[in-house]
């Protein structure tokens, strides 16, 4: 599974880097997301669509290999 970013979107919010903050960072200068993993590692697939579910703008999706 990959994980999609528009940071164009994003504004922000950290939820995504509360759920998974193995797989997403905020940049220091702007706070938008930044993708710290392309693909969803096998034991982060629950914490990554929790925070597809809970970006208040849907700027996270998934997409299949
Ligand atoms: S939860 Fe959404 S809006 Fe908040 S930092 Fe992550 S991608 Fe950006």
């Amino acid at each position: 599974m990959k994980i999609i970013a528009d940071a164009g979107r994003c504004i922000g919010a950290g939820q995504c880097v509360m759920a998974a903050d193995s797989v997403f960072d905020q940049s220091p200068a702007t706070g938008e997301v930044m993708l710290l993993a392309a693909r969803v590692p096998a034991d982060e697939v629950d914490a990554v669509l929790e925070a597809v579910s809970t970006c208040p703008t849907g700027a996270l999706s998934t997409a299949e290999d």
